[in-house]
């Protein structure tokens, strides 16, 4: 490597993220110093992102720094928490300062967006793979997880899922997308919005949450499998954007959304009898949610349509293979 290790991480990385006093010390030491704050419990998450495998070789360097960011402030995000700290352990196969300038730009928008603090990590040589551990906190006794959901909660998700799916089909160049829908939907693979601020507004409203990665449809069968009842979600109610519908017409449209991966939107159950509650808290129409379904008693997930219920195979990427 042309820069030494030590040159590479005080240039790109030392002042990379958000300054925050709870930081006694960063980047520098052999380890950070963190100050957590009393009543607090630390909410810690990792992951690890590899070259060709969880993104293409192609994926322009300020989209990895936002996405390895991203992805884990979407754990978070689910937990109910307020992200603080990232590490970040790089691997390279060599160290290209442009490379690093914009990696380190699209980490540190993001970063400091949500005040995260990008308080020490690793660098080291070999194929490219991007882990972030991230650490945030929340009241204590107050975070979200999958397992609170009982059977009659309704069901939401933000967003509209499908759309990252569209878009890293057509960054594949499996799928054609008209003119005035591709970039939107290779934007929303590339660069996906983690929902902090619904995530954190969340806890004490929803009895479940999750962050959807791997398809809506398996996810929420997670959720539902984690507070020991089933899911039941209706295809029409399903939110697809204008431009999915686009490029897939309505029917597959919803199907992807069903299926397709990297959405990174929230899914959460709240007891029927806090609905009005979570409208006046969070209007939908200001948060981007929607009711997609119930849990019920019935272990599984399942899906309706005009009443009957699909058959429903987990092959959304088959109708553009
Ligand atoms: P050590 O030899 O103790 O592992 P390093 O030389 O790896 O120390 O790191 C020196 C300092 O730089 C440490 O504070 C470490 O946390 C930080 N650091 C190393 N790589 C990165 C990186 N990619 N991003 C942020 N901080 C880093
Ligand atoms: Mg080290």
């Amino acid at each position: 490597m042309s820069l030494s290790e030590s040159e590479l991480i005080t240039r790109f990385f030392r002042s990379c993220g958000a300054q925050r006093r709870d930081v006694a010390l960063g980047i520098g030491d052999d380890a950070a110093l963190l100050e957590c704050a009393p009543g607090m419990q630390l909410v810690a998450t990792t992951d690890t992102l590899v070259a060709g495998v969880h993104f293409p070789e192609s994926t322009p360097p300020a989209a990895l720094g936002h996405r390895a960011l991203a992805v884990n402030l979407s754990d978070l995000a689910a937990m109910g928490a307020r992200p603080a700290w990232a590490l970040l352990a790089l691997t390279m196969p060599s160290a290209e300062e442009r490379w690093l300038e914009e990696f380190a730009a699209g980490f540190g928008t993001l970063a400091r967006a949500h005040d995260v603090a990008l308080a020490g990590g690793d660098t080291t040589r070999g194929p490219l793979t991007i882990t972030v551990a991230l650490l945030g906190q929340v009241p204590r006794g107050r975070a979200l997880t999958r397992a609170g959901g009982r059977a009659a909660d309704l069901l939401y998700v933000s967003g509209s899922p499908g759309d990252a799916a569209a878009g890293l089909a057509i960054v594949q160049g499996r799928l054609s997308a008209p003119p005035e829908a591709a970039p939107y939907l290779r934007e929303r693979f590339l660069l996906p919005t983690p929902r902090v601020a619904l995530g954190e507004r969340l806890a004490g409203l929803a009895r479940a949450c999750m962050d959807v990665s791997d398809g809506l449809l398996g996810d929420a069968g997670k959720l539902a499998a984690a507070s020991g009842v089933g899911v039941e979600i209706a295809f029409e109610a399903l939110p697809v954007s204008p431009p999915l519908v686009a490029a897939l017409g309505e029917n597959a449209a919803r199907e992807l959304a069903l299926t397709g991966g990297d959405d990174y939107e929230l899914i959460f159950a709240v007891d029927p009898a806090r609905a009005a509650q979570l409208e006046r808290a969070l209007p939908a129409q200001e948060w981007h949610y929607r009711q997609i379904g119930v849990l019920r008693g019935a272990p599984g997930a399942r899906v309706t349509r005009a009443g009957t219920v699909m058959e429903f195979s987990h092959s959304g990427y088959r109708h553009f293979a």
